[in-house]
Order: structure tokens, then C-alpha cells, then sequence
């Protein structure tokens, strides 16, 4: 039983918490509609800070979910008409209300994730950008003429819209994850349907309430909660969604890339990493230090891309984690809506998850430089916590911590913490810091991973390519790449 004595216990209100009450939605949205469970059943959604209960969303039955589904295609049929210049200026009223509720919204996503609440404004404004940005890009959908091959004739490219799209996002940013889908979605003249994670849904549930008021047609956004295994299924097997964009686990991953090949629907998946970050011995380490708490500790190291294993040359180990424990010292711990740095996990689970982790690593060797220990506020709190000594027997090494845990391994040669790091199936984000430019090109082009962060430790933004290789997923989210998975190519050959 976990132990919540130190964790102040209040009624979590979130009429008080939050300015505009309305932006509170506890409903599925089904073509344009606040609607319940047909069948009345319900999931529970608690405060991980203290387990509180906050509010019961729906459990949609199947029917529901095809409803949504059948509410976008016919939402399709008008949207993917409808003029760039028309998708872009939605897209911007929807942006500019994001931006004007952002106290709202990151209020509402503390109170269902924990997140200190600084973060969960930068996770409003990040999403927030992702809308800006393909509102821009929607005019810049370009198709192609090509030389033509044949006499009399001319190649076009046309790009049109792939369809309904079927959108699954998880709890560690709620509202950043859906809308870096939508935006794109929209802007390409797709409509879809999104299923929250079933913990955090009143944060995804807001942010579209917002894009009703911004005045994007019903039909065009619907969102489901429910069972996920069953809501995943009607995804994958009704032949009006055509694609599936998702970002999760890679368990879950690969049900879904599976289950759309019975119909061959396209996927984006953005799996789970084992990110590598590399500090070699001409490194600037103070610089390492800020780049590695930005990666590591941000959202209590529940990101994909959050370095999983610390690879640190043996000439410059001592001063780097000094420095380390320092700034890890600092660290204010508790509830989110309160001045913090680092909230709780999001449930025991992954509290227990990170204890087997460390407990496994320190039979094996490991040695706890700081932390280690479930934090005294008790309930899912876990200590910031620095490992070294860590080699890649231990499952610490494999698996995503996903728990604000550094773990330290040691290295000798450019050649072994290559090989090191590319030693996993992931594949998301890398980061590593030296000054030698030679050796930043081999490194660069030797990582394994779709993102590398070369003497910087946050690398996240709508301009840039998000997304891994391997068994973190395929597909890229932001940037100009980040329209082409919305896109079919037709080609027309117009003879005389
Ligand atoms: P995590 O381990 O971080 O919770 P998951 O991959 O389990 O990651 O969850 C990410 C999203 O996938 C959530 O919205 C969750 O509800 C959903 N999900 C979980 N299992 C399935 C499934 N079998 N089919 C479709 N979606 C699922």
C-alpha cells in the first residue's frame, strides 16, 4: 500500500482552480455534441497528486465509437473542399483561443497529471505552436508537375487528404500529443477522431471545446474515451478511417501497425525511446549538466525522449555528476498547481516500475549517487535520483525509466559509447556534448536515432522533424515532413 500521510489532503474543486467552468467538459464530443455513454458506464479520473477523485468521463460502447467515426466522414466529404486560406484561418482562431486560455488549460492538465504547472504552460504554448505552424503550412500544400515521359501528355502530382484519421495519444502531455495530430490533420483537409488517454482526458476534452468555439465545423473533431484495447480495434478494422496516427508504447504500437494491415491503413507511431546521452571528455560539462536536467528531469522524466541512459567519459565522471548533484539538490518536489519542480508519477505503477528498475540495477552493481528512495510526501512520489556505475546487463539500461532517475554508465572511446548507445531496439532521441568537430560528425551520423541533440538537451519544436526509427515508430510530426503522413499522392497523366 503506498503511504499518503505527508500529501495535504483537499478537495480538489476545479470550478475554483479554473477561470472559464464551461472549458470543464466531461463529455465525448460526437459530431459537435457533449454527449454521454449510451450505456451510462463511466471511467473515474483522479488527481495523481493525492488520488482525489475529479470527474467521470464515458465509457463509450462500440456503437459510439462508430458513430465518431461515421460524424468525420461525413465531416470529410465537406472539409477536404473547403480552401486552404478557409482550414488556415480556423486553425489560427483555434490557436489564438489555446493561447488565450492557457491558464485554464494547464490548470486543468495539473490537476489530472501532476505536472508543475510552469510546464504544463510550456506544454499549452508548445501545443499551441504546433496549430500556429500548420495553419501556415496549410497553404503551402503543394502539389507538382513533372516532365512528362509521354508525347502530347502532362504529369501532375495532386496531394489530397488521406481521410478520417483515428488519433491515440497518452497521459505524459495530453493536450501536446493530440494537437501536433489534429493541426496537421486539419490543415491537410482530414478529419478525425481522438482518443485520449483514459487518465488525463478533461485536458484534451478542453483544448477541444476550444476548437468548436474557434468555429471548426461538427464532424470535423470528435473525441471518444473507453476501453482502449476495444476503441483501438474499431479503429483499425473500419475501412472509413484511413489512417492511424498514435504515440505511446511500443507494445501497443505494434497491436495497432498490426491491426492495420487487415485493411493496409496507414500508421504514425511514436514509440517509446531509450535515449543515449553522451557527455565525451572535451565536453563543456556545466553546459552538459543544464542540457541533461532539461532532457532528464522535465515531467518527472515521463518522456519519450528523455535521456535513459548517461553515457559519461571516465576523465570527466567525478566532476560531471558533482556538478550534477547540485543541480539536482535544488530541486523543489510536490504539488503541481504549487511552485515545484517536480511532480508525482502518474500512478503506482510507474512509482513501482522505477523502484524494480533501481532495486535490479543495485543488486547488479549500481551505486546510488543521490536519491533512490521513494520521496517522504509518499503517494507516488519519487525521489530525483542520480545511478552510476550502470552496465548493460541491468534492465535499467533497456528499458524506458520513464521516473526522474539518471543513470550514469561509464565510457572509455568514441568507438564503445557508439556501440553502446546504438545497443537497443529504440531508436527516438540521442543528445551528446563534445566540441571536437570531427568526432561531432561521426557521432552525429553514426547515432541510430531519428533526433540528435548535439550540445543541447532540449530538442522539441513544431519547426523540427519529431520522430524515431526502429521500434520507436515512423513517421515525423512538425516541420514541413510533418504534412506528408495527412497526404495521398495522386499522379495524372493528362494526354491530349
Ligand atoms: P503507457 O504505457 O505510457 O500508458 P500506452 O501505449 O499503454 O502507454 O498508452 C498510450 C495510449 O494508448 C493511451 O491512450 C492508451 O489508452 C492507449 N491504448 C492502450 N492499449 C491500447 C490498445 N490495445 N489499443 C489501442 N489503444 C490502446
Amino acid at each position: 500500500m503506498k503511504d499518503t500521510s505527508n500529501i495535504v489532503k483537499y478537495k480538489f474543486e476545479m470550478n475554483q482552480v479554473i477561470e472559464d467552468k464551461t472549458l470543464f467538459k466531461t463529455q465525448c464530443l460526437i459530431n459537435g455534441k457533449w454527449v454521454d455513454s449510451a450505456t451510462n458506464e463511466s471511467i473515474k479520473i483522479v488527481n495523481p497528486y493525492n488520488g482525489e477523485f475529479l470527474a467521470n468521463v464515458p465509457q463509450v460502447n462500440r456503437s459510439q465509437v462508430k458513430e465518431a467515426i461515421d460524424s468525420a466522414n461525413i465531416a470529410f466529404k465537406k472539409w477536404k473542399k473547403t480552401s486552404a486560406i478557409e482550414r488556415s484561418n480556423l486553425l489560427k482562431n483555434w490557436f489564438n483561443l489555446i493561447k488565450e486560455n492557457i491558464n485554464d488549460l494547464a490548470s486543468i492538465m495539473v490537476s489530472e497529471q501532476g505536472k508543475p504547472l510552469k510546464e504544463a504552460k510550456g506544454e499549452v504554448n508548445y501545443a499551441a505552436s504546433y496549430v500556429e505552424f500548420f495553419a501556415e503550412e496549410a497553404k503551402r500544400i503543394y502539389g507538382d508537375v513533372i516532365p512528362s515521359p509521354f508525347p502530347n501528355s502532362r504529369v501532375v502530382v495532386l496531394k489530397q487528404p488521406v481521410g478520417v484519421v483515428g488519433i491515440i495519444t497518452p497521459w505524459n502531455f495530453p493536450i501536446a500529443m493530440m494537437v501536433r495530430k489534429i493541426a496537421p490533420a486539419l490543415a491537410c483537409g482530414c478529419t478525425c477522431v481522438i482518443k485520449p488517454d483514459e487518465r488525463t482526458p478533461l485536458s484534451a476534452f478542453a483544448v477541444l471545446e476550444l476548437a468548436i468555439r474557434a468555429g471548426i465545423p461538427k464532424g470535423v473533431v470528435n473525441a471518444v474515451t473507453g476501453i482502449p484495447s476495444e476503441i483501438g480495434e474499431e479503429f483499425t478494422s473500419n475501412e472509413l478511417v484511413r489512417k492511424i496516427s498514435f504515440t505511446g508504447s511500443t507494445r501497443v504500437g505494434k497491436i495497432l501497425m498490426s491491426g492495420s494491415a487487415q485493411n493496409v491503413k496507414r500508421v504514425t507511431l511514436e514509440l517509446g525511446g531509450n535515449a543515449p546521452f553522451i557527455v565525451f571528455d572535451d565536453a563543456n560539462i556545466d553546459a552538459a549538466v543544464e542540457g541533461l536536467i532539461a532532457s532528464k528531469y522535465r515531467n518527472s522524466g515521463q518522456t519519450c525522449v528523455c535521456a535513459n541512459r548517461i553515457f559519461v567519459h571516465s576523465n570527466v565522471e567525478d566532476e560531471f555528476i558533482r556538478k550534477l548533484k547540485i543541480k539536482v539538490e535544488e530541486f523543489k518536489i510536490g504539488n503541481g498547481l504549487e511552485d515545484n519542480d517536480i511532480g508525482p508519477l502518474i500512478n503506482d505503477a510507474a512509482l513501482e516500475k522505477v523502484e524494480r528498475l533501481i532495486n535490479d540495477a543495485i543488486s547488479k552493481g549500481g551505486k546510488i549517487c543521490h536519491g533512490g528512495n521513494r520521496h517522504k510526501l509518499g503517494g507516488t512520489f519519487f525521489e530525483p535520483t542520480i545511478i552510476s556505475n550502470i552496465n548493460s546487463s541491468m534492465s535499467i539500461f533497456k528499458e524506458e525509466i520513464f521516473g526522474p532517475v539518471a543513470s550514469i554508465v561509464t565510457f572509455n572511446s568514441v568507438d564503445e559509447v557508439i556501440e553502446l548507445a546504438n545497443n537497443t531496439k529504440y531508436g527516438l532521441a540521442s543528445y551528446f556534448y563534445a566540441k571536437d568537430m570531427s568526432k561531432i560528425w561521426k557521432v552525429a551520423e553514426e547515432l541510430e536515432y531519428g533526433m540528435v541533440g548535439v550540445n543541447r538537451g532540449g530538442i522539441s519544436s513544431a519547426l523540427i522533424p519529431f520522430g524515431g526509427i526502429k521500434e520507436s515508430g515512423m513517421g515525423r510530426e512538425g516541420s514541413k515532413y510533418g504534412v506528408d503522413d495527412y497526404l495521398n499522392i495522386k499522379y495524372l497523366c493528362m494526354s491530349d
